[in-house]
């Protein structure tokens, strides 16, 4: 007997996007079927009529509850789970994967899972994930632990290739040097497992840094050009370049520049196991957003960039050379977010998880004409794919998880701060949508209905994952 029975709505499945209908058996989704084929006693019967149902999204790229190092001497941390991932219940996304940082100093990659994971217990409305990261100096030790980590289940390791922050004032670095890179994939491709790459050239990145302060171009209105399209170029190449020698598969994480899509694009050409995220500020607003009033709610390292890159991040998200659309979420108050002007004291990071889909939906789907089967891949389908996670999560099938998003097409409306349900601003305030999602299920939970939060911070769940090894050898998704 079927729990729910979903009738009307515009299903996207793997198979297409069409009217069907969904049975729900307990957690899972029990059968697709044609309309009016489903047996409906004793079922729930959940009207979609007008709505489209996508499946549940995933947001690869989240850091709550994450130490803020933008302001040394006024140390605090992101928003956590409790906090956020109420607005991605609202935002239909029901899946996130979050860090696990391993610096110099921790010797045990399960320890640091274990504590970031009694962090989460009961505190997150959506389930959850953890790639690992390594970083700084890290001895060598650790990294004997990675086939380990990958057959417990948490098989993505997350670099930066460069300390991101300024020189100015004095931080922990995030960066791991191109030697610990190699290892790390040495380590990580052989067991099964994936690399996360942040790329940026740090010796471009720390120069440019040094330059402007010598020439007084302090206003952080120049961001774009510290972390310049040269600087993505450069680490890109260089990053694909390594992992094809050591037989590695690389996620870069918010790709800002058409150097890096074209990157992406060449080396996936070539059938490399090379895939891209980008994120919705991203590919929506460009640099000169920043001299705004609010311009800097819009900033994340590395930075927004030029009309020409979001014309190619958009191509890469509609068309092919993308694969995902994540947040890069570090969730912080209005007042913090907006504490810095320079290139030295700007806060990075993004409070977007509630609007991804929204946005996808409207600047993709309605204004650029990306189908609904894409859609589904950008914000649940592909993050599913190769992190592990498929075809658990992030698809309308038989057997998966009954994570479903309904986005109502008909919506029309200018956002406000009442849109959202996370800390006291959006950066997306203002913007004008074409649909936005109004009822989410995880698992076969209805957690949000119609603008009505139903769900807790005990219904998410910890994930693990194993990666299909053919994403790891080519071109997957
Ligand atoms: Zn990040």
């Amino acid at each position: 007997m079927l729990d729910i029975v979903i009738v009307n709505g515009q299903v996207v499945t793997p198979q297409g996007a069409g009217a069907w209908e969904l049975g729900i058996q307990g957690e899972r989704i029990a059968a697709v079927g044609l309309p009016g084929s489903l047996p409906r006693d004793g079922a729930r019967l959940i009207d979609a009529a007008g709505l489209v149902v996508s499946p549940g999204g995933i947001d690869p790229h989240t850091h709550l509850a994450h130490a803020i190092m933008s302001h040394p001497d006024q140390p605090s941390v992101t928003l956590g789970p409790e906090d956020d991932t109420r607005g991605m219940a609202y935002g239909g996304t029901t899946t996130h994967l979050d860090f696990v940082y391993v610096r110099p100093g921790v010797d045990s990659i399960q320890g640091a899972i274990e504590q970031r994971a009694a962090r989460w217990k009961g505190n997150s409305h959506v389930d959850y994930a953890y790639h690992v990261t390594l970083c700084g100096s890290l001895d060598l030790k650790v990294f004997e632990q990675i086939p380990e980590a990958i057959r417990a289940g948490y098989p993505s390791f997350k670099v930066f290739t460069t300390n991101v922050l300024p020189p100015h004032p004095g931080r922990q670095g995030n960066r791991l040097d191109f030697g610990r890179i190699g290892f790390a994939m040495e380590k990580v491709a052989p067991a099964g497992g994936l690399m996360v790459v942040h790329g940026e050239d740090e010796d471009l990145v720390q120069f440019n840094y040094e330059r402007f302060r010598h020439e007084g171009r302090m206003d952080g209105a120049n961001l774009h050009l510290v972390h310049s399209k040269l600087s993505e170029l450069l680490a890109f190449r260089r990053t694909v370049a390594l992992a094809r020698a050591m037989d590695a598969a690389v996620y870069f994480v918010h790709t800002s520049a058409k150097e890096g899509v074209d990157t992406i694009v060449e080396a996936r050409a070539d059938g490399l196991p090379v895939y891209g995220e980008t994120l919705h500020q991203y590919a929506c607003f460009n640099a000169e957003h920043y001299r705004t009033p609010r311009g800097f709610c819009s900033h994340t390292y590395p930075s927004l960039k030029f009309p020409e890159d979001q014309a190619a991040l958009w191509h890469g998200l509609v068309r092919d050379g993308l694969a995902t659309l994540a947040t890069d979420e570090y969730p912080t108050s209005l007042e913090l977010k907006l504490r810095g002007r320079t290139i030295e004291d700007v806060t990075g990071g993004n409070v977007g998880a509630e609007a991804r889909l929204g946005i996808a939906y409207s600047e993709g789907v309605v204004k650029r004409g990306m189908t609904l089967e894409r859609f589904a891949e950008i914000t649940a389908t592909n993050a599913a794919r190769i992190f592990g996670l498929y075809p658990r999560k992030g698809a309308i099938a038989a057997g998966s998880d009954a994570d479903l998003v309904f986005i109502d097409p008909s919506v029309r409306s200018t956002l406000t701060r009442d849109d959202f349900h996370v800390t006291d601003y959006s950066p997306w305030e203002g913007w004008t949508v074409s649909g936005w999602p109004v009822t989410t299920i995880l698992r076969g939970k209805v957690i949000v209905e119609r603008g009505r939060l139903l769900g807790s911070t005990s219904d998410g769940r910890q994930l693990t994952r194993a990666i299909d090894p053919v994403v790891l050898r080519r071109p997957a998704c």
